[in-house]
């Protein structure tokens, strides 16, 4: 991809809300994320050159503008030319492509970036095995879909969410035989990565969310790092290499130096690392000052850690092409190795 495609993404991924023309009809259903940087936002999927980024959208003034020139769409920044030749994707539930659900977005962990739980409208309150299963099924009638991934806050205990995933996977898998099915649990135990994997699930993520511990513990205070890391070892020998993955946050105190240790200790035994830019909005801003982190994330930075990110893949024999789920198949909130670059 040309760089400055490659920064044109980087410039959307952290930059502002796009503004749609008065009067513009989406051309497809507006979607609204529980989990991720976007949630509790009305986005779109925004497709150019072969990326895809997703924005929150807004008809009132946005440091992006969508212009539609007779059915040409293309994106203006402060009012300059910016990108041209842009479509506007489908979203089959979250994601383009893929039918990518949070069970439940209440948590009970208090991690100071994440959103999911602090917002108000529980969307996720009625989604049973049975109308997941029914959801898929209908969005196929719409959409290609070609995978489908859940996620979910914890509710209860650790087993108690993830006896929910595996029956919801097991519902998914027996509907649909040859799906791949991508999971984003929180798990402590190696029989419930079995339990997941003998279900039907294909493809695995826990998120270690930081190369250090002192920034784990300021973030994620009632989370245990080396358990995450224990548990990323035994999935990898569970889903295999290259089946499993782990969010490193980025932009909350750490170095390359960190990131390119971690990312290679954990491709050293299979693991493939998504790499995630801290997004700060008015739901965690106060959370994350009240324990002294101060984002900082730069275009320059996100560009020269995907490049760093590639090279330590290349070196473990790894890439991201072997997911058919979650981040690295969306690809529409990070530069994904092998995709975008
Ligand atoms: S475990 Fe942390 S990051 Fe995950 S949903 Fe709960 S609060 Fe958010
Ligand atoms: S890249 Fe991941 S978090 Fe972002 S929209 Fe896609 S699936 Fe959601």
């Amino acid at each position: 991809m040309e760089e400055d495609l490659i920064r044109k993404k980087v410039q959307l991924i952290l930059g502002g809300d796009v503004r749609l023309p008065e009067g513009f009809r989406m051309p497809y259903r507006i979607s609204r994320s529980t989990a991720g940087p976007g949630a509790g936002k009305r986005s779109a999927v925004f497709s150019f050159g072969g990326m895809r980024v997703k924005k929150g959208i807004s008809y009132d003034p946005c440091e992006f503008m969508l212009v539609d020139g007779d059915g040409t769409l293309s994106l203006t920044r402060d009012g300059l030319p910016f990108i041209e030749n842009v479509t506007i994707m489908p979203v089959v539930f979250h994601s383009p492509e893929q039918a990518f659900f949070n069970l439940d977005q209440r948590c009970r962990y208090n991690c100071r970036f994440c959103t999911s739980p602090l917002l108000k409208n529980d969307v996720t309150k009625y989604l049973t095995d049975e109308k997941i299963v029914d959801m898929i099924r209908d969005s196929m009638n719409e959409h290609d879909v070609i995978s489908v991934a859940l996620t979910s806050g914890v509710i209860g205990t650790a087993q108690e969410t993830a006896d929910r995933m595996i029956s919801c996977v097991k519902a998914i898998r027996n509907a649909f035989p040859n799906i791949p099915i991508g999971v984003e649990p929180y798990v402590d135990s190696e029989g419930q990565i079995k339990a997941l994997k003998d279900a039907g699930a294909d493809e695995m993520k826990i998120n270690l969310e930081t190369p250090r511990t002192d920034i784990f513990e300021k973030v994620c205070p009632e989370l245990d790092h080396t358990t995450i890391l224990e548990m990323l070892r035994m999935s990898v020998k569970i889903f295999g290499r290259g089946k499993v993955t782990s969010n490193l946050i980025f932009g909350i105190g750490e170095n390359d130096g960190d990131l390119e240790g971690c990312m290679d200790m954990l491709a050293s035994f299979g693991c493939v690392a998504t790499l995630r830019a801290i997004r700060v909005n008015d739901m965690n801003r106060e959370n994350m000052r009240s324990v002294g982190i101060i984002p900082d994330v730069t275009e320059d930075r996100m560009i020269r850690l995907a490049h760093m990110q590639k090279r330590i893949f290349e070196k473990h024999g790894l890439t991201t092409l072997t997911f058919k789920t979650m981040c690295f198949e969306c690809g529409c909130c990070d530069l994904v190795p092998f995709r975008d670059l």
